[in-house]
């Protein structure tokens, strides 16, 4: 009997591992997850409650995604964003839309999302192995070497993610043993990640703790525009976080390398004009828009020269790095291009091999285009195995 295998639980594997056996329903499929349960990283999405896909079309998903999107174009075609909703929606998980076309699941648990996954391996058939964890592969011998024992394979999925919140299992050792079959990997950096400014106004903490709702923020290399986004903005002790901050990191990571000079203008009325704002009652304004009292009273404090109006359309903010990979969402960068089909996900160098998931040098927005690289990715990369 051959035998498939996926190293990796997450959205991808899981995917990768039901197409495969729904396709190859003779074969052994075996799904090797490093941790205790399957998709830890799943879990974290949406703030725990999994945002699972977008409701947008295949062209919306290639414009967000900052890296490499057209890529995905045949992946999309094989398994867009109305069948990843299908695939959950008629095995008993109801879905809802909420802003910006993220997709939910009713119940607001991410565990149901893994729930359905899960049932689903088991009902095909698919024997899932927890703390399997693979420390290297013989590609010779097409055989796993895991922390304990080995496992021999006749086609190999590799969906071990990428290398952001490592305690969750995806980690840079995934890419050094892709590296080891001679695939090579293109600069990992984090993406989706929070923005550290050591601009005053940030480092005097003032403004912690700050939530806005779809401000509009422009992003600026070298005062060069490169990026507008209206979204949610959060100030932290370090800087910028939220949705808003992390879609724009997308766009800075490689200027930050480059030591440019890297800001954000924030809009925080982008509903009002600045006409409006000179003529009408500001005061009113600002309390129908529910702008904070502690925002006007730090810009008065710090900026006692300016013009409030313009602070409130035109607030720059001048930035300085990123927090890093530990709190990234997502990486950019990873396995070469060039190496993969992108109809089949099948690597060029070894026909046994077949690679998904964040691992790809493919990264988009948050607000569930991960996701839905994921599932899509993961489906094309099972469902196209020759055995
Ligand atoms: C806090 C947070 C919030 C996020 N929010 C969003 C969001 O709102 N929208 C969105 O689209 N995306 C979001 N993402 C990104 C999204 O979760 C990922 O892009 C997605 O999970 C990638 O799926 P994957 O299957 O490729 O990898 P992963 O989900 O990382 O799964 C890879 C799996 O492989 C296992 N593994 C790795 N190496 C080995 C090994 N050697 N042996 C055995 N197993 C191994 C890991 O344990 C892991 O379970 C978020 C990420 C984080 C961290």
């Amino acid at each position: 009997m051959k035998h498939i295998v996926i190293v990796g639980g997450g959205p991808s594997g899981c995917m990768a591992a039901i197409s495969s056996k729904t396709l190859h329903p003779d074969a052994k499929v075996t799904l090797l997850e490093g941790n205790d349960r399957l998709g830890i990283k799943l879990r974290l999405t949406g703030g725990g409650r999994c945002n699972l896909t977008a409701n947008v079309s295949a062209d919306e998903i290639i414009k967000h995604t900052p890296r490499n999107g057209r890529f995905l174009y045949s992946s999309l075609n094989q398994f867009n964003v109305q069948d990843i909703m299908h695939f959950f929606t008629s095995r008993g998980l109801a879905l809802k839309e909420e802003d910006h076309h993220r997709i939910f699941p009713v119940s607001n648990k991410a565990g149901d999302v893994v729930s359905v996954l899960e049932n689903e391996l088991i009902k095909l058939g698919v024997e899932i192995r927890f703390k399997s964890r693979v420390v290297s592969i013989d590609d010779k011998h097409k055989k796993l070497i895991l922390e304990q024992g080995e496992l021999s394979f006749d086609h190999l999925i590799l969906a071990m993610g990428g290398c952001t919140y490592p305690q969750t299992g995806s980690d840079k050792h995934g890419f050094e043993m892709i590296e080891s079959l001679g695939h090579s990997i293109s600069e990992l950096k984090p993406a989706e990640v929070p923005l550290v400014s050591n601009a005053p106004i940030i480092q005097s903490k003032e403004l912690q703790g700050l939530s806005f709702k779809d401000v509009s923020i422009t992003s600026y290399v070298n005062d060069k525009k490169i990026f507008s986004v209206t979204h949610d903005l959060l100030f932290t002790h370090f800087g910028l976080s939220g949705p808003g901050a992390l879609q724009s990191s997308s766009y800075l990571c490689d200027a930050f390398k480059d030591n440019s000079t890297v800001s954000l203008m924030i809009d925080f009325l982008p509903n009002i004009s600045f006409e409006d704002l000179e003529n009408d009652d500001l005061d009113l304004i600002l309390m129908k828009n529910t702008i904070p009292k502690r925002l006007i009273q730090v810009f008065k404090t710090q900026f006692p020269d300016q013009d409030l109006s313009y602070l409130l359309k035109r607030f720059k903010l001048e930035l300085h790095g990123t927090r890093g990979f530990t709190t990234a969402f997502v990486t950019s960068g990873g396995v070469n291009l060039k190496e993969i089909n992108p109809k089949t996900l099948l690597s060029k160098i070894h026909p046994w091999l077949s690679i998904c998931g964040e691992s790809l040098d493919v990264n988009s927005l948050t607000g569930g285009f991960n996701m839905t690289v994921a599932f899509s990715t993961g489906y094309t990369a099972g469902a196209n195995i020759e055995l």
